[in-house]
């Protein structure tokens, strides 16, 4: 008997329903394809999601955080404090500001930014903080804008990948100082490319809009000016149209999202991931932070590995199933190193910069494909366990 091996499982994959592309196919032929009417739609069904705060869409999630950095006047000279697991997009916007970053590790648990070690490294320099929330997971939010408070720093969310996460019964977004999220095609719901900021005040919300476009301010019909030069980072329409389809469909996500998550909590049980010494996320719903499950991520016990993650995933790959690294350590990186940064100098991030493995999850998944992956993932560490 033959049987027709399942298809590639890659470790995520965007959804677009047959209803956004008619929509996008309206908004093509409408004779106004750049930033206009869908654009002040999506971001008013944003604002509305955070709870009313001024919200302002951009072409991507860096150049949202650019422009967060900006606002915060946060330049030459300033100290933005950081954590190096995260995409490297969150340190390069600090030195495209003129500004520092400044790497400390992270809580090897959560794998998201250490607050005591956030707290420690704290200088009269220092004028902002950036957190990420890796995979979705928040970090102790109260504990974080109590810090905040009390050093007068700014905080610039990197929410890249925690739209719909919450700390207790609140969104991400609906508190706090500058939220950014990314709408890029692999994040929860996306617009292709794209992005978004919340903001404090519609002040605020007017400087991010010259900012996203070249700083120019329009008066009457002719009357234009320049108070400050910006860059060119606004949303398209057709972008907005994508944004729109998918946030109908967030909640839904959301949930499709916890349920593969405990799918896998279980399938991790019956084939011993943690018995050959992989580490899983933290479990569900810990203290009041609450995951959207942006990604399912394990970390491999690298060095008792022969060939160590790269074999693993080539033996995933080899099984039809795709697995993402989400990420190595930003400090180790030629151009961090340049800036004085060392092996050995943030172990914990390290250590998960080296191990971990992000495994398929995305709505159109079923149980039976989380089985898979995890059965493919004892079968491929047993074979190379030394
Ligand atoms: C995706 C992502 C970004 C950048 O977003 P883009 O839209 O790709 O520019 C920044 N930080 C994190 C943590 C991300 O996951």
């Amino acid at each position: 008997m033959t049987t027709t091996p399942p298809a590639f499982l890659p470790f995520t994959r965007p959804e677009i329903d047959a209803a956004t592309i008619a929509e996008v196919s309206r908004v093509l032929a409408s004779g106004w394809i750049t930033s206009g009417p869908q654009v002040q739609a999506f971001e008013a069904q944003l604002s509305a999601l955070f709870g009313g705060r001024p919200v302002r869409s951009f072409s991507n999630g860096t150049a949202t955080m650019e422009v967060a950095l900006r606002l915060a006047d946060i330049g030459p000279g300033d100290e933005v404090i950081t954590t190096p697991i995260t995409w490297v997009a969150t340190a390069n916007v600090i030195v495209a500001v003129g500004a520092t970053p400044v790497f400390v590790d992270v809580d090897p648990r959560t794998r998201n930014i250490d607050l005591d070690a956030l707290e420690a490294a704290i200088t009269p320099r220092t004028r902002a903080v950036m957190p990420v929330y890796l995979a979705g997971l928040p970090v102790d939010m109260d504990r974080l804008y109590r810090i905040a408070r009390q050093h007068k720093l700014r905080v610039i969310e990197d929410a890249a990948q925690a739209i719909d996460s919450r700390w207790n019964d609140q969104r991400i977004g609906a508190l706090g100082d500058l939220v950014s999220f990314s709408f890029q095609a692999n994040k929860n719901i996306t617009c292709s490319e794209g992005g978004c900021l919340v903001m404090n005040t519609p002040a605020e919300a007017e400087r991010a809009e010259r900012l996203r476009l070249q700083g120019v301010v329009r008066s009457g019909l002719d009357g234009m000016d320049v108070v400050e030069p910006g860059g060119k980072f606004n949303l398209s329409d057709i972008h907005a149209t994508i944004g729109l389809g998918q946030l109908a469909r967030l909640g839904e996500v959301t949930r499709r999202r916890a349920e593969l998550a405990q799918a896998y909590f279980e399938a991790a049980a019956t084939h011993g991931l943690e018995a050959l010494g992989i580490e899983l996320p933290p479990a569900i719903n810990t203290s009041g932070a609450i995951t959207n499950w942006h990604m399912f991520q394990v970390l491999l016990p690298a060095e008792r590995l022969a060939g160590g993650r790269a074999a693993v995933m080539q033996l995933l790959r080899d099984a039809g199933i795709g697995a993402g690294v989400h990420y190595p350590a930003v400090h180790l990186f030629t151009f961090y190193r340049s800036m004085g940064w060392r092996e050995g100098s943030l172990p914990h991030a390290e250590r998960i910069g080296r191990g971990i493995l992000t495994l398929p999850l995305f709505p159109a998944m079923s149980r039976d494909d989380v089985e898979r992956v995890c059965r493919s993932l004892a079968n491929a560490c047993r074979s190379l366990l030394t």
